[in-house]
């Protein structure tokens, strides 16, 4: 078995992901990169160099989500341990539910739901026979609450914090740990890569929200590493959201309409 714990991070050439590889390279630990684009893949392999790491760079599209577990399998068996996976690569649709294309929709499950699920199916037999591991499965704020023109995106990310509560139980007994990661509105390239029509323009107005600095995402992350830590949700005001809205959702509901029926002009 190599000396060096072995991390998979997907989504790895940008934004969180690539931040939580720099913070694993910090740790000592060999780093698979993967996510679609080998040039930048490559940039964020050599920074997780310097950073005393050692990289492995693995494109992939998660478009065909079944990928995802013949690479976290592969992965393990040629470096003979599989230490920590984050399933992080996603991407976003701004849509009013009713317009959302049924394509969009199952595109959007394909990366953001269903490659996680063939990342933890292959890690999960691997980690109960180590007896350890951990497995951080980045979800949203909005995985906690759904909000006008995420209706499709909050779905997929409702759908792996169901899965991740499951998951935790089931494996725990095996000493093997699984995080549920909800950042809120980040610093990455997310508002770039989403999808969407002419409502993404309408609702342009939180490109001017605060945002948190995707290394502080990754430095929380890495921090929980091996720690009974069942969730990360981020910020105060999502924290607030998530229990407003389970505690009175008929208050959230009237906040959010009045909220973005202002920002959307119209909508
Ligand atoms: P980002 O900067 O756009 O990074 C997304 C990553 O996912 C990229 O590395 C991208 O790589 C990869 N990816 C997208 N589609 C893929 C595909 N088909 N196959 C393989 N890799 C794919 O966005 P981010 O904010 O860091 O997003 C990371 C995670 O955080 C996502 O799950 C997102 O939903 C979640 N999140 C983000 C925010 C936010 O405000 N930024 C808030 C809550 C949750 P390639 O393009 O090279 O394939």
């Amino acid at each position: 078995m190599s000396e060096r714990p072995l991390a998979i991070v997907t989504g790895a050439s940008a934004g969180i992901g690539r931040e939580t590889a720099y913070e694993l390279a910090k740790r000592g630990y060999r780093v698979v990169l993967t996510a679609r684009r080998e040039e930048r893949l490559r940039e964020s392999a050599d920074r997780v160099r310097d950073l005393g790491g050692e990289p492995v760079v693995r494109p992939l599209d998660l478009a065909h989500a079944p990928a995802a577990e013949t690479l976290v399998t592969d992965v393990a068996r040629e470096f003979g341990r599989l230490d920590v996976l984050v399933n992080n690569a996603g991407f976003g649709l701004c849509a009013l539910v009713h317009e959302t294309d049924p394509q969009d929709m199952r595109d959007l499950f394909e990366v953001n739901y269903f490659a996680l699920w063939h990342g933890c199916r292959a890690a999960a037999p691997i980690m109960i026979a180590q007896k350890r591991g951990h497995i951080f499965n980045v979800s949203s704020v909005l995985g906690k609450r759904g909000s006008p023109f995420n209706g499709a995106y909050a779905a997929t990310k409702f759908a792996i914090v169901g899965l991740s509560d499951a998951l935790r139980v089931e494996l725990a007994r095996h000493g093997v740990r699984v995080t549920t990661v909800c950042p809120a509105l980040t610093e990455t390239e997310f508002g770039q890569a989403q999808r969407g029509g002419s409502i993404r323009e309408k609702s342009s107005i939180v490109r001017n929200w605060k945002r948190t600095p995707a290394s502080h995402v990754a430095r929380r992350m890495a921090a929980a590493i091996g720690k009974n830590q069942p969730e990360i949700v981020f910020t105060f005001t999502g924290r607030l959201l998530a229990r407003l809205s389970a505690l009175s959702p008929r208050l959230v509901d009237a906040m959010m309409a009045k909220y973005y029926r202002d920002m959307a002009g119209g909508w």
